[in-house]
This record gives structure tokens, sequence and C-alpha cells, in this order.
């Protein structure tokens, strides 16, 4: 049965019979799974009237932090009672394999836990040294309304990696979710109001980006706009929010690498590589789609590669064996397919996959490996988002690491070496905000993520992803007898 929302706008569903509504298609077979309100500016304006009036005289952002923690750590724990309704929709709307959905769940629940747990950390500074009657108080307070716009690849994962810090914070947010893949978020912020969260702190307004998106960023009821997605929209959305002076902090593409020296564990590095092209169908920011392989092992690498590439299972996203699923929509498959059209007419050579490897019924994609590929190549520089991994073979570690710098992105590498000179040469030469060393797609919530260059700025994850979210007042108290400041003697002669 299809399932039919409105937006969520302070702790109430409205607009649910609204005459103009997007219907979602399941990538899988083309049946309605979903239908989502088609939101417009006085939307907007309705979801920041309400996001405003719970962070101006609401009481969400001046609450003890241990308070909302509590609350925080009773949302994770009602998400983790609804685990397999949220991953089953996250099946639905992204066609990404059952277990790895329900695997996103958790990641979830830990992200709002972890969250939870940092805002009662959060401090400031305290100054004693800037004289004898004088004290410096630096305050770290929430930055206020939130604007929070997400993609399709890992719809509920990234709303948790920006919905529960900004609320720790003691922000309140209005989130705009993918036009595909809304169904999670508008659950999440059901299940948010359901533990207690005040109205107003958690809002979803369902849209296109163009409309929504959009009349968000550039609203002045914002005081910062969170953004996931493409560097092409990521640029618009700086430009937007800088219109009304907000903050914005974006993560966008990425054109990651996976390194494998000569002295690499093997089967480990065959494992990762496998991963970083085919995880989430390789619908994934932090993919490694560059394969960079020392020329005295690449023929015997990219032999276990494929073998264990064949060993992958395609298909329907809920079979509980499925390893790959569809591809987000038919126009995104047509893309990934030009591609690899592309990248054959310019010389690589396919060494499994490729267009005999597609199935348009379905929308899938037989993980695909290009050999041969190089620099001046576009399947080289374009970010393809799909399990289509591209194989240049270096010497020397100086190519290594030019090669792999030669992106206007700089997301994530990893780099597979056995001798701790090459790797970290390696990871501090690269130009990437996340490097794995003898691992891949790997991360620990302490850690801070994020890229540089065109995969944008701002961090999330660990205290870095709290305080992306708060702004700092700095507070000067004289206490006795003035006897410094305009007017009196400099603060120099104390
Ligand atoms: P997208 O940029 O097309 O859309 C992202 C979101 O922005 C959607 O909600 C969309 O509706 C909205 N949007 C579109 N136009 C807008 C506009 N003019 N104003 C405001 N909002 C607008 O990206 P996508 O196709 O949904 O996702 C794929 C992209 O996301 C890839 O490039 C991928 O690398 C990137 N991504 C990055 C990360 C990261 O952490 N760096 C994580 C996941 C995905």
């Amino acid at each position: 049965m299809t399932r039919s929302y409105g937006h969520f706008i302070a702790n109430q569903f409205t607009n649910a019979d609204s005459p103009n509504f997007i219907t979602r298609v399941s990538p899988v077979n083309g049946e309605a799974v979903a239908r989502f309100a088609e939101g417009s500016t006085s939307d907007i304006d309705a979801a920041v009237r309400a996001a405003r009036q719970a962070f101006d005289t609401g009481p969400w952002p001046k609450m003890d932090a241990g308070a909302r923690a509590a609350l925080l750590h009773k949302w994770s724990a009602k998400i983790a009672e609804n685990r397999e309704k949220l991953a089953r929709i996250e099946v639905e709307e992204v066609g990404k394999p059952i277990r790895y959905a329900r695997a996103d769940m958790d990641t979830v629940c830990a992200l709002i836990d972890y969250a939870a747990g940092l805002g009662m950390h959060s401090h400031g500074l305290a100054y004693s040294s800037i004289g004898p009657n004088r004290t410096g108080v630096v305050l770290r307070e929430p930055v206020g309304v939130v604007g929070v716009i997400v993609p399709w690849n890992f719809p509920a994962e990234t709303f948790a990696k920006k919905v529960p810090f900004a609320l720790a914070a003691g922000c309140t947010c209005v989130v705009k979710p993918s036009e595909f893949t809304s169904g999670t978020a508008l659950e999440l912020a059901r299940l948010a109001a359901e533990v207690g969260i005040p109205e107003g702190v958690v809002n979803v307004v369902t849209g296109y980006g163009h409309a929504v998106g959009n009349a968000l960023s550039g609203h002045n009821g914002v005081d910062l706009v969170s953004f996931t997605g493409s560097t092409r929209v990521g640029k618009q959305i700086i430009a937007s929010a800088g219109e009304h002076t907000a903050r914005a902090a974006v993560e966008l593409g990425g054109k990651g690498a996976t390194i494998v020296f000569d002295d690499a564990d093997i089967s480990d590095a065959v494992s990762g590589a496998l991963m970083s092209i085919s995880f989430n169908q390789g619908e994934c920011c932090v993919a490694g789609s560059r394969l960079l392989v020392h020329s005295s092992i690449a023929d015997t690498f990219l032999k276990k590669l494929v073998e264990a590439m064949a060993g992958l299972r395609i298909g329907d996203p809920f079979d509980e064996s499925t390893d790959i699923g569809s591809m987000i929509h038919g126009d995104h498959f047509r893309s990934v397919i030009g591609h690899i059209e592309t990248a054959q007419k310019e010389g690589a050579a396919v060494l499994c996959g490729g267009l005999s490897g597609t199935k348009e019924d379905g929308l899938l994609i037989t993980p695909t490996v290009l050999d041969g590929v190089s620099p001046s190549m576009s399947v080289f520089r374009q970010e393809v988002f799909g399990p289509v991994l591209a194989v240049t073979r270096f010497d020397s570690i100086e190519e290594a690491i030019a090669l792999a710098n030669d992106t206007e992105y700089g997301l994530a590498n990893s780099v597979w070496s056995k001798n701790i000179d090459t790797v970290m040469t390696v990871a501090k030469a690269l130009r990437s905000g996340i490097v794995w060393a003898n691992t891949a797609l790997d991360g620990a919530l302490q850690l801070p993520f994020g890229g540089n260059g065109k995969s944008g700025f701002g961090r999330e994850l660990g205290e870095a992803g709290l305080e992306e979210f708060t702004s700092l007042k700095s507070i000067l108290i004289h206490t006795g007898k003035r006897t410094t400041g305009f007017g009196v003697a400099p603060a120099v002669s104390e």
C-alpha cells in the first residue's frame, strides 16, 4: 500500500491531502510506494516560523543539556523499536539492500546517542589571565534555526549526521529531504514528537529542490544552512545562504582513490577496493571510484578483484542475500551507463560488468571495472555515483600521490601498504578530509567527517560535528573600579 505524507510542522502533519504531491515509485519495479506533499514557499515560511518560535521563545535552547540528552536517548530507543519498519521504507524508496538499510538504522541510533553525550560536554572557555580586574568568558551557544537539506543515498543516516547534533547544541531545524526519499525523515520527525521533543524543534517540508530547497536556503529566518548533496547544488546553496548572511556548511561530491602498493595485504586490499566501489551500489560520496595500483601487482590484483566481484549478488533489495540493489531512478541509471560508454569510447578496457551488465528492468548495474584509465579521461575526473571503478597503474609513491590528488574533489581516499613510512607519507600528502589506511569506508563517531576543495567544507561527527551548530559569544567582565577600556587607560598599561 502507498504511504501518504504531509509536511511535519510544529509536531503535526499538514497538507496530507494536498492536490500537489510527488509520487515515489519503486526503483525496483516502478510501483508507487509513497506520496509526499509537494511543498511551496509558504510551507517553508510556516516551518521556519515554527522553528524560529521554538528557538526564540520555546524551552529547547535553554533546557539543561542533560534534559535534552534524555529526550535524544528516548528518540534513539524509539527508532530502535521501529528499526525494521524504517529499514523497509529505506529499501522501498532508495532500492538499497535490506541488510544495509538495517545497519543504517543502527547507525542512526548510534549517532543520536553520541550527539546526546556530546551536548552534555559542550562548553566554552574562561580567561583569568587578562588583567587583575577582568575575567573573560567565551560562551558556546546554539547558532539558531538550521535549514537541513539532504540527498537520497543515505536518507536517514545523513539526517542523523546533522539533526541530532543541531538539537544537542540547542538549535531547532527545518529539514528538506530528497524528493525521492522523504519517508524516513518524516518518520524520524514523527518519532521525535512521540518521545516529547517539543513542537517546532524538528520540522520537515517535502518537495523539489528548486522550489522548497531554494526557499529554505534563502530564508531570512534561517541562521545556518547545513547541506549534503552535489557540488553543483552546493554552490547555489552557498550563494543563497550568503544573500542573507546565513552560515553554510556543505558536504559535496567525491572522486576518492583506493591506492594499493606492492607491499599491501592483497586480500584485504581486494576486499577494500570491492567494498569501496560496490557498497550502496556505488551511490556513495566516499566511494573509492578510482583504483590506483602499483604496476608490479596490477594484473594479479585485478584478477582477484574481478573474481571477487563475480561473487556479489545483484538484484531484489528485499532479498536478504542481495549485495547490490537498484540505482535510484531511471535518469541516474542512464547517466551511469553514459559514463561507461564514454569511458569505452575514450579507450578504457572493460574487465567486468560494462554495458552487458546493465538491466533497465530493475535499474541494475553490475559492478564494472575499467582498466587503462588515464587522468585525461572523464571517468577519472567525474563523479559517476554508481558501481564503476576506473583503474590507473603507477610505479612510484610520488606518482601515486600525484594521481590521487589530480582531482578537484577532496573527500576520502584509502591507502594500502604494510610499510608505515609509505602509509604516513601518502596520508599526509593527500588533499582529502578523510584518509583510511589499510581499511576503507570505515568510520568512528569521534572522527570528523568532511571534505576539501569541491567536496565542500564543514565537518560532521566528532566534537566538530556539534561545534558546527554553535556560535561563540565573548563576555568581558570588569570587577571593582573600572581601570581599562575606552576613556580610561589602555589595557596594556595594567
Ligand atoms: P542534489 O544536490 O541533486 O540534491 C541534494 C538535495 O538538494 C536534495 O534534497 C534536493 O532536492 C536539494 N536541491 C536541489 N536543488 C536545490 C536548490 N536549487 N536549492 C536547494 N536545494 C536543492 O544531490 P543528490 O542527487 O540528491 O545526491 C547525490 C550527491 O550527493 C552526490 O554528488 C554525492 O556525492 C553527494 N553526497 C555527499 C555526501 C557527503 O557527505 N559529502 C554524502 C552523500 C551524498
